[in-house]
């Protein structure tokens, strides 16, 4: 076995570097190891000295794991109402709050100027692009989702 790296490793072997070792906590590192007919993939615990690691773990063995453990990571729909709901209560007291304050009132008046010329210098660039671009409703509700349920995505 003979480990080298590649440009597209990371496209081929996605979870290196972002497993670990649950003893040592050491990045995984992948390689393919060249056998009679074929390149293999593998992942490998990298450190000497750890009794979990020096192992290579076959591509489809460990991603197989990782995938149960994303189907099993649902938080409760109670959780996610109570989180979004909390949220909000804190954005509308902020919002509340603040606005008693002049100098605060005064500071979001020069920032409301400022974004209200930003947004028309961005909506030049969308008209001249010709691309519609992402709202902030579906960036936030993409988010959710994959909070919601990692797999899927
Ligand atoms: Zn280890």
């Amino acid at each position: 076995m003979h480990a080298h790296q590649t440009s597209n490793l990371s496209a081929d072997l996605p979870l290196a570097g972002a497993d670990f070792c649950g003893d040592c906590e050491t990045p995984l590192t992948a390689y393919w190891s060249k056998g009679r007919n074929n390149h293999h993939p593998y992942y490998l615990r990298p450190k000497r000295g750890c009794e979990s690691c020096g192992k290579s773990i076959r591509r489809n063995v460990i991603e197989e794991e990782f995938e149960q453990l994303l189907h099993t990571m649902q938080p409760f729909a109670t959780l996610f109402k109570a989180a979004r709901e909390l949220f909000k209560d804190l954005w509308d007291h902020r919002l509340a709050s603040s606005a008693t304050v002049p100098s605060v009132i005064a500071a979001y008046e020069t920032r409301i100027k400022a974004l209200e010329d930003r947004k028309i210098v961005l909506a030049v660039k969308i008209i001249r692009t010709g691309r519609p671009v992402r709202s902030f409703d579906d960036t936030v509700r993409t988010t959710i989702e994959f909070l919601a349920s990692p797999w899927q995505l």
